[in-house]
């Protein structure tokens, strides 16, 4: 079984490697306060280098058979198969999310990214339109790899989004320099050694570890990085779009999220509840897709309240290495910090707290020190509250009431973001108008999560620009050419 690395190095042209000025980052596990890991602290030199190596294995990679690279992209899936107690447990330590939750949804869901792409590329067709008098063609549409990609994830999927960006530009026949967030970077690490042995050529993944201002900031920068796949907060990626955009690179940004989870009047609560529950609080509500904000009918919202505090106060925090703990910890003490003082800022807007609201005591030893929170719900703050507005990313849930369903939607689209929406209703028509309604990318009907990795994924309004899954990855990563060929006479 790989061992998670106790110094994390960057891993350029096939091998790893510290950085030229020996500088590292110092990362904490989150749970206990304890050092865990060293991150070399890359910048523009190891981009240099790492471009340098993309550069020479690009065009063979891209020559390289469809077949072929499926091949190599499904050993990889297996590869992460077979190392899944050791990225389940590094993530763990990473992130302070439970060992439960990286072993059932994170690291499988990677394996799962790399076989749906690797075979994805097996069964792609390509456009063709026969042109009619008085001008006689063949119309169709190569699709080329557009070379070198720069991938930037963040840290609270860390392997499962990482996976979901470089799975299909490597599958494209793309080479691709990335970078996960700093908080997070082990299972990439981890990721370049399977990757190499199921047979990857060196050059054609390069990972270079730092801070988003160094290392993130010059792979965007850099002139041979032809496209932009980024997922993170709605500010880094404005910055990220103000670099690349008048360089003409194409730009995936998936950024965040403050999605509306609506209880509709006849709504079956009782066997919606424990899916409602999860869509607010899974790994500690930190998912751009988490329903934060809950609409509730009013006529519903007296027995809704008591069917979700009692949920909620079932909920165990603990230590994520206990197979019981339902929510670990946040991933930092400053994160923990900034999601508190959101939740103060709800009360003082006049928002009731009805369950959580402070740190988690009465912890075992060993995470006494970490950054625990207990599943916050903050009952009726205003619509314009800060609370109701911006992306807490953390344990807390606001509940507001409407009073018809129009009302709802007008509450729903009153944020910038438009990433995702829940509806709960026993009535499909009332479903279908609502998600036509909605500012939202993605909107589940009577289920949270539930993802199809052919469906675009992605938000509008602040939330993003473009859309990832399925053909739409397979396009980003590539640059399309139409061939016109005169035919003379009718096809
Ligand atoms: P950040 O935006 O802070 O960081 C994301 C990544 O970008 C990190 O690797 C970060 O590096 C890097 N980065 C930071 N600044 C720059 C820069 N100037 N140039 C290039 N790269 C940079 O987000 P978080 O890591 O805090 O992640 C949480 C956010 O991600 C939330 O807003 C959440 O909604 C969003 N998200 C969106 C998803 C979606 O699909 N829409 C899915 C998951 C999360 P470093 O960490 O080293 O600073």
């Amino acid at each position: 079984m790989q061992t998670a690395p106790t110094q994390v190095q960057h891993f350029i042209g096939g091998s790893f490697c510290a950085s030229e000025s020996g500088a590292w980052i110092s990362r904490e596990n989150p749970a206990t306060g304890d050092a865990l890991r060293l991150i070399a602290r890359g910048g523009a030199f190891e981009v240099q280098r790492a471009t340098t190596a993309a550069e020479m294995a690009a065009k063979p990679w891209a020559a390289t058979s469809v077949a072929e690279r499926s091949r190599v992209l499904l050993r990889v899936a297996d590869g992460i198969d077979a190392q899944l107690d050791a990225l389940a447990l590094a993530e763990c330590e990473d992130t302070g999310k439970p060992l439960a939750l990286t072993r059932s949804l994170d690291i499988p869901r990677a394996a799962a990214n790399f076989r749906f792409f690797a075979t994805a590329i097996l069964h792609e067709t390509s456009e063709s339109y026969r042109t009619d008098a008085p001008q006689h063609a063949l119309n169709y549409v190569l699709r080329k790899p557009i070379g070198i990609a720069g991938c930037i994830s963040p840290w609270n999927l860390p392997l499962y989004l990482f996976s979901w960006k470089i799975a299909p530009a490597l599958a494209t026949g793309n080479a691709v320099i990335a970078k996960p967030s700093e908080l997070a970077p082990t299972t990439a690490s981890m990721l370049c050694e399977i990757a190499s042995r199921a047979g990857l050529p060196p050059g054609v993944l390069n990972v270079v570890h730092g801070l988003g201002s160094e290392a993130g900031a010059a792979i965007v920068a850099h002139p041979q990085t032809k496209a932009i796949s980024f997922t993170g907060g709605t500010t880094t990626g404005a910055a990220i779009a103000g670099v690349a955009a008048p360089m003409f690179k194409k730009l995936s940004l998936e950024l965040g999220g403050k999605n509306p989870t609506i209880i509709c009047a006849d709504a079956d609560l009782a066997s919606a509840m424990p899916e409602i529950v999860r869509s607010a609080f899974l790994n500690q509500g930190q998912i751009c897709l988490c329903g934060s904000r809950v609409l509730v009918h009013k006529s519903r919202l007296a027995e809704f309240m008591e069917l979700f505090t009692a949920h909620v106060s079932g909920l165990k925090v603990g230590d994520p290495l206990e197979s019981e703990s339902d929510l670990g910890c946040l991933v930092s003490n400053e994160h923990r910090a900034k999601v508190h003082a959101l939740v103060q800022a709800g009360v003082a807007d006049g928002a009731k707290v009805v369950a959580g609201g402070n740190f988690t005591t009465g912890l075992s030893a060993r995470v006494a020190k970490g950054a625990f929170m207990n599943p916050t719900v903050l009952l009726a703050p205003p619509q314009d509250s800060r609370c109701v507005q911006e992306e807490i990313f953390g344990p807390v849930v606001t509940v507001q009431s409407f009073d018809r369903h129009a009302d709802a939607i007008r509450m729903a689209n009153g944020t910038r973001y438009g990433l995702a929406a829940t509806i709960w209703t026993r009535d499909l028509s009332r479903a279908h108008r609502m998600a036509h309604a909605l500012d939202a990318g993605i909107v589940w009907v009577n289920c949270w999560l539930l993802r199809d990795l052919r469906t675009p994924f992605g938000g509008m309004k602040d939330s993003g620009v473009g859309r990832e899954g399925g053909s739409e990855a397979l396009r980003f990563f590539t640059e399309p050419t139409n061939v016109c060929i005169a035919t003379g006479a009718q096809l």
